[in-house]
Parts: C-alpha cells; sequence; structure tokens
C-alpha cells in the first residue's frame, strides 16, 4: 500500500455540516479540516469541531482542525434585492453613508470607512475576487464614486481588494479577536491569520493566542501585494510563522493572476527552507463545485502544487458549499498520489552545500540523507514531543514514510499536515530506554507497514526532553 504524502485541507460549511457528511470527507481522505471564520457563528464551529473530534477517535485517524480568521477583508454591505447588475461604463458609488440594507445599481454601503482615504482616482477596485472591476474617478469624504470596467452580477457582502495592494486596515480586527478566544476554547490545532502585512502581524497574532491559553500553530495567509514586495519581505512574514498559505483567491487579485504561479512556487521553496510548513490554496478544484470531475487545468494544478512540494492542497468552496465535496477530496488524493509517482517527488537537493544551525535540525536533515541513500530504509520514527524534528524531516524530499510517534494528542494532530509525516499516539516513557526502537517497530509491524528484513531509522531525545532535544539516530534492522 503507498501512502499518501501530500495531504488534503478541506473547508466544512453548509453542504459538509452533517456528521455523515464529516465522516465521508475523513474516509475520502480530508486530514485538516478548516472552519472558516468568515461565516457561521461560533456555535457552528463548535459543533463542527465536536463532530471532528468524535470522528478522528472512532476511525482512529489524526485529523487536524485549523481556524482561519476573516481579518479586515473589505467589503461591500448589501442590497436591497440581494444582488445588482453592473454594465462596463456605468457609474457605481461605495458609500460609507449609504444604510446598509438599501444597495442598487448606482449605490451599495461598505463596512470599511478608511477606504475613502485609501482610495485615489485612477485606482482599480477588485470585488468579487476580480469578477468585477471598478476605476476610481473621484473621492469624497463618504464616498468613493467610480466607472465600471469589468461588469456583470454584483451580491451582497463581496470583497473589495485594490490592485496593486495598499489598503491599510489592520491585520487582526476586533471579531479576529474574539474568534481567538473561541480557537483557544475548541483547541484548535491551527490558526491561520488573514491579510498579515509584515512579521509584527504574526507575532500579535501570536501573543493573542497564547494569552488566550492556545498552542495552535500559526499559519500566516500570504495574500497581500506587501508581504511578496520582495524576499525580505515574504522572509519576514515566513520566520515568525510556524506555516503559511499561499492563499490565491485574494493574491492573485493583488498582485495580478499572471504572477500568481511563480510567486506560489516561490512561497513554497522559501517556507520550506525555513522549516516552515505550506498549504496551496483555492480554486484547485474550483469546477467540482458544481461537475462531478475536475477539468485538466485543475487536475494539472494540484499536481503542479504537489510537483512544487507543497505540505497540503485546500479545498474552500468546493468541500464547504459544493456540490460534488466528497468527490472533490477523493479527486485531490488521487491525483497527489499520481504526481508523488513522479521521480523528482523523491529525490532531493534541499539545502547541500548549506550549514545547519542546530542539533535537532542536524540529527533530523542526516537522517533524510540516510533515508534516501540506502534503499533498505522503510521508514523513519522520530519520538517526537512538539512535531519539530518530524518537521524538519519531511522538508526533505523523499519516498520513505515519517512517522511521528508522540505521546501528544496535540503533536499527534498537529503532525497531520506535514508532508510524509504519520502521526502515532506511542508513549516512549512507558518503555524501558533500551527496548523502546523495538516497541515502536512493532507497532508498525502490528499494522503491516514493516517486515522482517526491513531497515528502520529511530530518532530520539534523551527521555523526557524537551521539545528540539532530539539528538540521536539509530539504524535497526526489523527481525
Ligand atoms: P479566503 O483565503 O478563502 O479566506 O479568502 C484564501 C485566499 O484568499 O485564497
Ligand atoms: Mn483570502
Amino acid at each position: 500500500m503507498t501512502l499518501r504524502r501530500t495531504k488534503i485541507v478541506a473547508t466544512l460549511g453548509p453542504a459538509t455540516a452533517s456528521l455523515e457528511k464529516i465522516e465521508e470527507l475523513i474516509l475520502a481522505g480530508m486530514d485538516v479540516a478548516r472552519l472558516n471564520f468568515s461565516h457561521g457563528s461560533a456555535d457552528s464551529h463548535r459543533e463542527k469541531a465536536q463532530i471532528l473530534r468524535t470522528l478522528a477517535k472512532k476511525h482512529n485517524k489524526s485529523i487536524a482542525i485549523m481556524g482561519d480568521l476573516q481579518g479586515p477583508k473589505i467589503r461591500i454591505s448589501r442590497f436591497r434585492d440581494r444582488e445588482v447588475t453592473l454594465f462596463v461604463g456605468q457609474e457605481f458609488t461605495l458609500s460609507n453613508q449609504h444604510p446598509t440594507e438599501l444597495g442598487d445599481e448606482h449605490i451599495v454601503g461598505i463596512d470599511y470607512p478608511s477606504l475613502v482615504a485609501d482610495c485615489h482616482p485612477g485606482d482599480e477596485l477588485l470585488l468579487d475576487d476580480g469578477r468585477i472591476v471598478l476605476q476610481v474617478t473621484d473621492v469624497d469624504a463618504a464616498s468613493v464614486h467610480t466607472q465600471v470596467l469589468v461588469g456583470g452580477t454584483l451580491s451582497n457582502n463581496k470583497g473589495i481588494n485594490r490592485r496593486g495592494g495598499g489598503i491599510s486596515a489592520e491585520s487582526l480586527t476586533d471579531k479576529d479577536r474574539a474568534d481567538i478566544l473561541i480557537c483557544a476554547e475548541l483547541q484548535l490545532d491551527y490558526i491561520a491569520v488573514s491579510f498579515p502585512r509584515y512579521g509584527s502581524d504574526i507575532t500579535a497574532a501570536r501573543e493573542l493566542v497564547l494569552a488566550a491559553g492556545s498552542n495552535a500553530w500559526i499559519i500566516a495567509k500570504i495574500e497581500r501585494a506587501e508581504a511578496v514586495a520582495d524576499d525580505t519581505a515574504l522572509d519576514d512574514i515566513i520566520k515568525v510563522s510556524d506555516g503559511v498559505m499561499v492563499a490565491r483567491g485574494d493574491l492573485g487579485v493583488e498582485i495580478g493572476d499572471a504572477r500568481l504561479a511563480g510567486i506560489q512556487k516561490r512561497i513554497i521553496h522559501h517556507a520550506r527552507t525555513h522549516n516552515k510548513l505550506v498549504i496551496t490554496a483555492t480554486q484547485m478544484m474550483e469546477s467540482m463545485i458544481s461537475s462531478p470531475i475536475p477539468t485538466r487545468a485543475e487536475v494539472s494544478d494540484v499536481a503542479n502544487a504537489v510537483l512544487d512540494y507543497t505540505d497540503a492542497v485546500m479545498l474552500s468552496g468546493e468541500s464547504a458549499s459544493g456540490n460534488y465535496p466528497v468527490e472533490a477530496v477523493s479527486a485531490m488524493a488521487r491525483i497527489c498520489l499520481g504526481a508523488e509517482l513522479e521521480p523528482i517527488s523523491t529525490t532531493s537537493k534541499h539545502r547541500l552545500g548549506e550549514t545547519f544551525t542546530r542539533c535537532d535540525e542536524t540529527i533530523a536533515l542526516s537522517t533524510m540523507y540516510a533515508a534516501n541513500h540506502f534503499p533498505g530504509i522503510k521508514a523513519i520514527i522520530s519520538l517526537s514531543e512538539s512535531g519539530l524534528t518530524p518537521l524538519i524531516m519531511s522538508r526533505i524530499r523523499s519516498g520513505v514514510p515519517i512517522y511521528c510517534f508522540t505521546r501528544h494528542i496535540t503533536t499527534q494532530r498537529r503532525a497531520a499536515l506535514f508532508r510524509g509525516v504519520y502521526p502515532l499516539l506511542f508513549d516512549a516513557t512507558k518503555h524501558d530506554i533500551n527496548a523502546i526502537g523495538q516497541a515502536a517497530i512493532s507497532v508498525l509491524q502490528q499494522d503491516a507497514l514493516l517486515s522482517a528484513g526491513d531497515w528502520v531509522i529511530l530518532t530520539q531525545g534523551g527521555l523526557h526532553a524537551d521539545s528540539g532535544g532530539t539528538n540521536t539516530m539509530t539504524i535497526l534492522q526489523v527481525n
């Protein structure tokens, strides 16, 4: 049996709110469930988190949950008749003072007062992920006046971006602060921060997360032009995050879709070099919202992200509100497995010729070098407290499975997102120090993941070592 290495993040929503549907997603291959705090009540997130934990236990699966904060997404308010049609060349006004429920084809309210300060004549505003384009013609104290460049149907609450970025909204809103408390209460494994501009936005989020009593890892969504202005700006965010998301929906609007594919590769490469996670997101299977099979272009998009060595591919509308959420997860799983057969997926030149800075990093990367060059090695067993050692290992391309043996359920869940890492609950402190390797091997043998004659690399720190304490690598043969 070939294990899939690339992980699947699926957003839960109205199409996947029931226990039955969530169970189908898990059986189809969902590794991480995303709760989108842009939609749904606190209670709806509570209910989904509880269902997920129950089902993960029932199926003995490691499933992480990621809370995705809304962030300062600027939105229009609502139309009297839910939607309007805008025609090329017509005038259209966004106003701070217009009643929120009474938009029409000439004017609509906005929920972000400083838009008027951030906009200048000539700017282009992109609504609904760029489906509608408005050019600013005039700005007064309360309103932004525009002319429609690309028309179409515009419905309630659609998002607004400015081409080229530069809208000044703070990264964490009051709603985000309140939602962080809910993420902490639900013991979510990851918290995604929307629209960070600088590393300091992530540091501020981390302080709030820690203060709320959560040890969630923080994913920075790369979706502003400022965040990818140059490599220094990108690395400034990556370094203080636990992982990043290539958030192609908003990023594509800010920097233009033509730049996306190249920047995606750059973000993935930078994240991995800094020992961080990376998720590739948005419109990967868009046509599967209404069709049971993906297009060739979508298949190719998912496969290319796998070949770029992303940790995970993500579904948004496809799984949250589409007609074929389970089929979308199955299709992704199948495409990942196919792309992973390509030799480029298992051979590595990662950080050759570079120096390492830490002991655990040196052990992790040496382990992968050994695993990739000694064909007898069928598994890596990493005894881990925080998951950091298997995370660093999995930055390297390899076909050898990395088993994260941990006594902490939080680490077990967290590691579900790491590419090529398979977490298992295992309490090494319950075994004699000399018998740990054999006990761990037996666990894998019971599941037919190892057989006699196979070689295994075991890494560990001193017993009760803190996170970051991995200092030993042993090669063992299964008898
Ligand atoms: P969103 O983020 O789905 O919360 O907008 C992802 C993206 O922008 O691609
Ligand atoms: Mn976004």
